[in-house]
């Protein structure tokens, strides 16, 4: 077989196993499936157990992310006509969009281009950014660094600076309601309790940000207030806790 035909096979299975784990990487992130493994996130499980760099594990993420939301996303990144990379940059610049004829067209525009050509096309039309330099000083990095460990390193500067601005904007009022809406039940456990039992960090993995109250036996079927029940969990391994119980048909 002439080096050729061999690396033009190669290249067809690279493309046929890139896909396969793809796949899979959508039901791991569906399911939260990396909190059995105690990973708080799909990036942690992709970078620790899988090897990949950062770079690549973005991609990855975003990529299934896409594949969550659209269905036809989904198809044309399995056929090729959307790239990793286009499909990654489509998932950040949806982020936060609800129009959904601007997000049809977004899925339009990443098809069968190239990766400058499609990030040309989200500057101009969907993303406006103001480029800002800002030089720190060692105080300031430090400081900034010690943010960064706080919500988690996975999380990018420009991630950091908006959920930091975020919570500079948000009114009290507000506060309260997402506090509610994130865990409805957390308002019925006492201060108290809450005091007791807060140790910082996920019981299961150990991440230190999204924490979450939750009762280890549900409140609907007969779990108390009382500290003994109440353990702190990360928002994925919560959700974890929850969709694992409802595919078992058990309630814990
Ligand atoms: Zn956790």
């Amino acid at each position: 077989m002439s080096i050729f035909i061999q690396t033009k096979n190669l290249v067809a299975k690279e493309k046929y196993y890139t896909i396969k784990i793809l796949e899979n990487l959508k039901l791991i992130e569906k399911d939260k499936l990396y909190a059995d493994l105690k990973y708080p996130s799909l990036y942690k499980y992709i970078i620790k157990e899988l090897g990949y760099t950062d770079a690549e594990a973005t991609i990855r993420v975003n990529a299934v992310r896409l594949m969550l939301k659209s269905k036809v996303a989904e198809k044309k990144i399995t056929t090729g006509e959307i790239s990793l990379s286009n499909a990654c940059t489509a998932n950040k610049a949806m982020h936060g969009l609800k129009d959904k004829a601007i997000i049809k067209d977004i899925i339009k525009h990443a098809t069968n281009t190239s990766t400058r050509k499609f990030k040309d096309y989200i500057q101009t039309h969907i993303k406006k950014e103001r480029k800002e330099i800002i030089v720190l000083d060692e105080h300031t990095l430090n400081q900034f660094d010690k943010v960064k460990e706080k919500y988690g390193r996975d999380l990018t500067s420009f991630e950091i600076i908006k959920l930091m601005l975020e919570k500079e904007l948000r009114a009290p009022e507000a506060m309260q309601r997402v506090r509610k809406i994130k865990n409805p039940s957390s308002r019925v456990i006492p201060r108290s309790v809450k005091t007791k039992v807060y140790t910082g960090e996920c019981a299961h993995c150990k991440v230190k940000h999204n924490l979450e109250y939750d009762h280890k036996t549900k409140r609907s079927h007969g779990g108390t207030n009382h500290s003994s029940n109440i353990q702190i969990l990360c928002r994925s391994c919560n959700q974890r806790k929850e969709i694992r119980a409802r595919q078992l048909g058990i309630f814990i």
